[in-house]
């Protein structure tokens, strides 16, 4: 084969050896295997690659397919986010550049025979599909660890911003007066309730104007 005069007839004939793999019922042709053939056919030839762009974790390639005389017998082009997956993260670019070289040979009748993609695009876009709650995921939970909740021990709510006061303001002083988180209104009551057992000659709590408050104050 290794000459330049490759007609047809054996691309079809590199093309029976292209081994591929199945995706839901669909075979394609992996990217190496295209590689391989090409080099089957222009041992001399070459395959470049280019970012067209990248930006803000956006990656555009291109790749080009060339003889050994330096004609280009095809190109392809493609597009990858950082953000699109979790392999993407740690190899966008190589993804890109897989896809692009996979695509500019699928462009020269390489492996062609199920599908231009090859057998990495298409896994590539697969992932990409079960990706957006993957990756939202680990945002979400920085969200929530980032604005902490309290609780009141009282009622059970979550201590909010009340009468000026921020919420972890509220948390910090209940904490330090009564030795417990508690929300404003509850403190509040605490407070009451305390103050009116000062007042009290006797340290009879039970006897306090019927006030019954659902947890121990500690001193
Ligand atoms: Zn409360």
């Amino acid at each position: 084969m290794a000459d330049s005069n490759i007609n047809y007839k054996d691309i079809e004939k590199v093309n029976l050896t292209i081994k591929t793999t199945n995706i839901k019922g669909k075979e394609y042709a992996e990217v190496n295997q295209r590689i391989r053939a090409f080099r089957m056919l222009y041992p001399e030839g070459s395959i470049t690659t280019e970012i067209i762009s990248l930006e803000n974790g956006i990656c555009v390639m291109k790749a080009s397919v060339i003889n050994e005389k330096g004609e280009v017998l095809g190109t392809g082009h493609a597009f990858e986010k950082e953000s699109a997956s979790f392999i993407n993260k740690t190899s966008y670019i190589e993804n890109c550049e897989t896809s692009a070289v996979g695509r500019a040979l699928g462009m020269c009748g390489i492996g062609i025979d199920m599908s231009i993609a090859s057998y990495e695009e298409i896994a590539n876009a697969m992932a990409q599909q079960e990706a957006p709650q993957k990756a939202q995921k680990p945002i979400k939970k920085a969200q929530a660890s980032k604005k902490q909740e309290f609780i009141c021990k009282n009622c059970g709510q979550p201590v909010t911003d009340a009468e000026g006061h921020s919420a972890e303001s509220i948390v910090a002083n209940t904490k330090r007066q009564f030795n417990m988180i508690l929300c404003m209104n509850c403190a509040h009551e605490v407070k009451k309730y305390k103050d009116s057992l000062s007042k009290q000659e006797e340290p009879v709590a039970e006897q306090n104007d019927g006030l019954q408050l659902p947890f121990p104050i500690e001193d």
